[in-house]
């Protein structure tokens, strides 16, 4: 199909004016946050009622072209890179909040709703949506559905699909298909659970009901400071052993904090190998007893020292900083490359020092962010595109964490989706049988393979070509399964 043929089918069917053609328009698609990987759509459409978004996807099930869903473009993992001979379909105008329903405690919304905005609009009611990625001014709430994202209150309140009520959305086919609901439980499979994280494989998501929880009373941080980066991992499996659920707690490394100090001015202590942020919130008395215990367990885990947050604007401050590392990096080198894998904690540890190790074979820095309350890590590899070879180094030492948290117990990403930039780790985590089951999956709910091709789920092939697919006497296991 040319550009030209799928541009009039699709301006048959829609408004002429949402569907862009011309170079200009295109490239500000090219890449979502991973901005290594570029690729041209063939064209953009902008729908802005869910009925213009099933006739993109019938009339490009009908002539065969692929179809990527993108939310704000906000994304790491570059899940909304385009196809270069497929569509690129905004979800940006589906930007309003259809219902916030105080009693019931729930927003409906459209998926380009940003994820700050349901937190902004629930706040009259008392109420904010828990899961809070440190992108949440810019990123979409379909966007956060098709990743899972999590953010610094994950902790204590639960990822995306652990506060999605329910979703609305469209098949490949143009098919509406309605999962979960308002009622706490459901009969039939648990397809809501499927869909979130799906990285837009199965279906392009048109609204999303979510759960909205009651603001706490008061939330206080306690900021500690380590002079062993080691011991700073150490005390977060302490805090965790203890039985204490902090609503919040990262840390940082000394690469990361030199970074944002100057940026944020957080008052972060620039003399600390790394700093651990831990919050509490809950009624005056709960925070005051909290704070207590994860005091005494810092101390023992040898904080050499604590801040606690004394002003709603300092406990801001504090989180400001840590929510702004990602740009930071971008101040103190031309690229990064930020990792997302996640270990069980204790290895927190083990970990850090396995990545100082691997700067210096590398010859590349390393800033180290981390959700260290669910062993979610962000290292943030600095690189310099325009240096021969750099990226390539970046690439591998990238690869290298990865396999270390799969080997350590862990999970190739945390929260920012496999897209096409762990497309290869998936071969080290999951067995052939397993991601036969996912292209099952996948093709029980879009047997086209449509819907966003050639993200999250590697080909065996792929998989092969990796060296990881056990090839026995040269018969390829499942050689019945295409072969992209
Ligand atoms: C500075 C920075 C900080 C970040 N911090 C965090 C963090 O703390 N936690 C975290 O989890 N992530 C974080 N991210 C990553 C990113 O913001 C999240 O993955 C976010 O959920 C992506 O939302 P988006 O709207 O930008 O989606 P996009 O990037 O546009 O798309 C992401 C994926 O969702 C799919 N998609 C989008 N909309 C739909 C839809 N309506 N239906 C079906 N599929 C759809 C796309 O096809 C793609 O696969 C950060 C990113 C940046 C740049």
């Amino acid at each position: 199909m040319t550009k030209t043929e799928v541009a009039t089918a699709l301006r048959q069917v829609l408004p002429a004016d949402i569907v862009l053609s011309r170079d200009e328009e295109l490239h500000p698609y090219e890449c979502d946050g991973l901005s290594v990987f570029r690729q041209k759509p063939m064209l953009v459409v902008l729908p802005r009622t869910e009925e213009e978004v099933r006739q993109v996807l019938l009339t490009c099930r009908r002539l065969e072209v692929p179809v990527v869903a993108r939310g704000a473009g906000t994304g790491l993992s570059g899940g909304a890179t385009p196809h270069a001979s497929g569509v690129l379909l905004s979800m940006a105008r589906l930007n309003k909040i259809v219902e916030i329903d105080p009693v019931a405690r729930i927003a409906r919304l459209q998926p380009g709703v940003r994820n700050l905005k349901v937190s902004e609009a629930a706040a009259p009611h008392g109420l904010y949506y828990a899961p809070d990625p440190s992108s949440q001014i810019a990123c979409s709430i379909g966007g956060n559905v098709a990743e899972n994202s999590g953010g610094v209150h994950c902790l204590k309140y639960g990822l995306t699909v652990h506060n999605v009520l329910a979703i609305r959305g469209l098949t490949i086919d143009g098919e509406l298909l309605e999962l979960g609901g308002r009622a706490p439980d459901h009969s039939g499979l648990d397809l809501l659970a499927l869909v979130i994280g799906s990285e837009g494989l199965l279906m392009v998501v048109t609204e999303v009901t979510v759960k909205l929880i009651p603001r706490p009373q008061l939330a206080r941080v306690v900021m500690a400071s380590f002079d062993d980066v080691r011991k700073a991992g150490d005390a977060v499996a302490s805090i965790i052993a203890a039985g204490i659920i902090p609503a919040g707690l990262e840390m940082m490394d000394r690469k990361a904090t030199a970074a944002v100090e100057p940026f944020v001015k957080a008052g972060y202590d620039l003399s600390a190998e790394a700093i651990l942020l831990a919050e509490s919130d809950g009624t005056p008395e709960e925070v005051a007893d909290q704070i207590a215990e994860i005091e005494s367990v810092l101390r023992a885990a040898g904080a050499t020292a604590m801040v606690v947050s004394s002003s709603e604007a300092e406990r801001l401050r504090f989180w400001s900083g840590r929510k702004n590392a990602f740009p930071a990096a971008g101040r103190v080198s031309p690229d990064y490359y930020c990792m997302d894998g996640t270990i069980p904690r204790k290895n927190l540890g083990p970990m850090l020092e396995a990545i100082e190790d691997m700067e210096e074979r590398y010859s590349l820095r390393c800033m180290n962010v981390f959700h260290a309350g669910d062993g979610n890590l962000h290292p943030l590899i600095l690189f310099d595109a325009n240096t021969p070879g750099e990226w390539e180094r970046a690439d591998k030492f990238g690869a290298e964490i990865l396999e270390l948290c799969v080997r350590l117990g862990g999970t190739i990403t945390g929260e920012h989706g496999v897209g096409i930039e762990k497309i290869n780790s998936m071969c080290v985590q999951f067995s052939d049988a397993e991601r036969a089951l996912f292209f099952g999956v996948k093709a029980a709910f879009d047997a086209t393979g449509l819907l966003n091709p050639g993200k999250a789920i590697p080909t065996l092939a792929r998989c092969a070509e990796y060296g990881k697919m056990h090839v026995h006497a040269g018969q390829l296991p499942y050689a019945d399964l295409p072969r992209f």
